[in-house]
């Protein structure tokens, strides 16, 4: 008798994705099989099956952002059992060496990323993941949303890193999953008010939904001067930078304050044009802003396991993964139109 197999989507090459016969994983010491149930295509994903930025090395499985069932437990395993619904924090940590000690885990200096490089992630029938990385999804919560607590990870990192948010304006220059997440988690924040830019008014309205006080398209005429016009003519305390080209960060560096922070998330092109000379007369600062902490993923599966927040008008579509999975991968990298997040199910 073979090894029992199960399906999944193996990225081969770029745009090469293809659904296969794998391994079924065995869950080995501490670890978990878990059925998975739903898996969001992340941006970077879609740039990985483009060969753009060579973080995805084939052959392997993509899929960070996910969530499922136990369905199997391996040796010494007593904090989770069968049937638990849990999302991972989606990095692998020895949990030993000197930044995992720290308390620092993200930056592991032995960590694998589920999905990344040549770490095989969820876009599977089954993933075998230790349980010290597992989260429980409470049971009213759907596995959707339970999908959604990795990019709102990336989110709350970037809107802790942008401080003390009450009484104060914020800017947050792109509409996609990052920039509408880091949207909802900012209105929990008390601020003035929110503005939002992005070239898409279906992305727009979609921030007008969620909460944002006015949504601005550069196409319509300049970022900046209707800033400066619902902020007395002063500019944003904080620009929230979510899309990571020049066109988008210098917008950001401009509608700040003299004194203002940007928070750059954006993370596309390598290498941009600022204004140098801007940010150093008018003392601007820059925060960078990548993945999240235990602690900050942690943070939001309690944020959404008890309900107080929102997070569905991101997903626009969810769809069969084995069946549909190569198809929306091709479309979201040739033209995503309105889609925002898309899920794919098991
Ligand atoms: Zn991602
Ligand atoms: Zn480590």
């Amino acid at each position: 008798m073979g090894r029992p197999m199960m399906k999944a989507l193996v990225f081969n090459g770029n745009e090469d994705l293809r659904l296969a016969e794998v391994p079924k994983p065995k869950p080995g010491r501490g670890e978990a099989l878990i059925r998975v149930k739903a898996c969001g295509i992340c941006g970077s994903d879609v740039h990985g099956y483009l060969g753009i930025t060579g973080r995805r090395l084939p052959p392997m499985i993509m899929g960070h952002e996910f969530s499922g069932e136990i369905v199997e437990l391996g040796a010494d395993v007593t904090d989770f059992r069968v049937g638990d619904r849990v999302a991972p924090y989606p990095v692998i940590f020895c949990g030993e060496c000197e930044p995992c000690r720290r308390g620092d885990v993200h930056l592991c200096l032995h960590k694998r990323a589920l999905g990344v490089l040549a770490c095989d992630g969820a876009m599977a029938d089954y993933i075998a993941v230790p349980t010290k990385v597992l989260f429980r999804i409470a049971a009213p919560i759907s596995f959707d949303v339970g999908a959604m607590m990795e990019p709102l990870a990336v989110a709350c990192r970037a809107v802790n890193h942008a401080g003390d948010l009450p009484g104060k304006s914020v800017l947050i220059v792109g509409a996609g999953t990052i920039g509408l997440l880091a949207l909802a988690l900012v209105k929990m924040r008390n601020p003035a008010k929110v503005l939002v830019s992005d070239l898409s008014d279906t992305r727009l309205a979609v921030a007008t939904r969620m909460g944002a006080d006015a949504v601005l398209n550069p196409a319509n005429g300049a970022v900046d001067a209707a800033v400066k016009a619902a902020t007395g003519d002063v500019g944003v305390d904080v620009a929230i930078e979510a899309v990571g080209a020049t066109p988008t960060v210098q917008q950001a560096m401009s509608c700040l304050r003299t004194g203002g922070t940007a928070v750059w998330i954006g993370n596309s092109a390598k290498m941009i044009t600022v204004n140098m000379q801007e940010v150093v007369t008018r003392e601007l600062q820059v925060i960078g802003s990548f993945l999240y902490s235990f602690q900050e993923f942690g943070e939001v599966v309690d944020l959404l396991n008890q309900g107080k927040l929102d997070v569905e008008p991101v997903i626009s579509l969810r769809a069969p993964m084995m069946e549909k999975g190569i198809d929306l991968f091709a479309k979201l990298a040739k033209d995503p139109g309105p889609l925002i997040k898309v899920i794919l199910n098991n």
